[in-house]
């Protein structure tokens, strides 16, 4: 198999040296030499996650964390704001727990706007609101720190936040900005390989969990805490990935968290101006993603051709557009440990393909 650079939202491309980490000698998760390296990473990840309150490991993909989410902090309804595919899941994921819920939608391409938010807030309906940062399937990007402001007239609401596809790329300081569970799988902006999925959790959230009821077994906050205390999980854990966050997080530290922030706003810029001169951009002006491009195909072309070509000449691989999408958009990733080199290299091949003279 000849293996292709990712360019797609997520698994993103992971570096060698981080990979390598992941073949050090398994070691049993009760043991000493695991508490050692729990309790490296965690006070690492409570960093990187901008909280003072609990940061959490969950063996399981993104979506795990989502129902843990609403499993451990909606008792009475859930506000679920939508603007894409996975706020749409959020919904299903919530109702699908046994809880009260409602979904708070926009047209497919555009963001959830702080207003609308409010407006729904103010009925006293709701002890929990779920929002996606970063919309994957349309390459929209929520105005979340505006967002946050109206959340803290709502001090009773938990603010639960996907970020999936923006944890690590932009700034996302869930103490200041009052978010209860902030969550994402590592397999995005992380650039780690896709197993392990992480979350913070504010103090309001874990009394919220204390008194929970059929929140399940395998994602209950408070048991993930009393074996955090322990430098232990709950349940075995995927090691090995761990094992590569843990030199992840030195690396991305070492990188600065302010220049990995200025580096994804370098190559979503670079993409989009580039998509706007050759196609238009799909997402509505002013909540473009900062981590993928979602580009309108208003020149019709074979997206499952120009993915062919990029795969079997250059040996990277795009996205097509995300379920009824397809065709009509694709997607460009630039997250992670990718650089504007990288992109610039990639956006060349695309001109190669639609016949542009490549400015690049
Ligand atoms: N939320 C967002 C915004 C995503 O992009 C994804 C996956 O692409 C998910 C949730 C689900 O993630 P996972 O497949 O890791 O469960």
């Amino acid at each position: 198999m000849k293996f292709k650079k990712l360019f797609i939202p997520g698994p993103t491309e992971v570096r060698q040296e981080v990979l390598e980490r992941m073949s050090q000698p398994m070691i049993g998760h009760r043991s000493a030499d695991f508490a050692e390296l729990f309790n490296r990473v965690t006070p690492k990840l409570k960093r990187f996650l901008m909280t003072s309150g609990y940061a959490f490991m969950s063996t399981s993909s993104s979506t795990g964390l989502m129902e843990a989410a609403v499993r451990n902090c909606v008792a009475k309804r859930c506000l679920n704001v939508t603007c894409g595919a996975f706020g749409e899941r959020w919904h299903s994921i919530t109702l699908s727990c046994g809880l009260q819920a409602d979904a708070l939608s926009v047209e497919w391409g555009n963001a959830n706007k702080p207003e609308q938010i409010d407006r729904a807030l103010s009925t006293g309906k709701y002890d929990a609101m779920t929002l996606v940062l970063n919309e994957t399937s349309t390459g929209v990007m929520n105005p979340y720190l505006e967002i946050a402001e109206v959340m803290k007239k709502y001090p009773d609401v938990m603010f639960l936040v996907d970020a999936v596809s923006g944890l690590g790329a932009v700034k996302i300081d869930a103490d200041a900005l009052g978010i209860d569970v902030c969550l994402a799988g590592v397999q995005k902006a992380l650039a780690l390989p896709p197993g392990l999925a992480v979350c913070s959790v504010s103090e309001k959230a874990m009394a919220k969990s204390e008194k929970a009821k059929n929140k399940g077994h395998y994602f209950d906050f408070v048991l993930f805490k009393k074996y955090a205390e322990k430098g232990q999980t709950p349940n075995t854990p995927v090691i090995s990935i761990i094992y590569a966050l843990d030199h992840q997080l030195d690396r991305i530290f070492e990188e600065g968290l302010e220049n990995r922030f200025a580096r994804h706003q370098q190559m979503a810029e670079y993409t989009r101006n580039w998509a706007k001169d050759r196609f238009d951009l799909f997402a509505e002006p002013g909540y473009e993603s900062v981590t993928l491009t979602t580009v309108r195909n208003s020149r019709a072309i074979s997206v499952a051709d120009l993915s062919r070509f990029l795969a079997e000449k250059h040996s990277v691989l795009i996205a097509n557009g995300y379920g009824r999408l397809k065709e009509k958009t694709f997607r460009i990733g630039h997250m992670g440990d990718l650089t504007l080199e990288e992109v610039k290299e990639l956006l060349g091949w695309i001109d190669e393909y639609i016949g542009v003279k490549s400015q690049v």
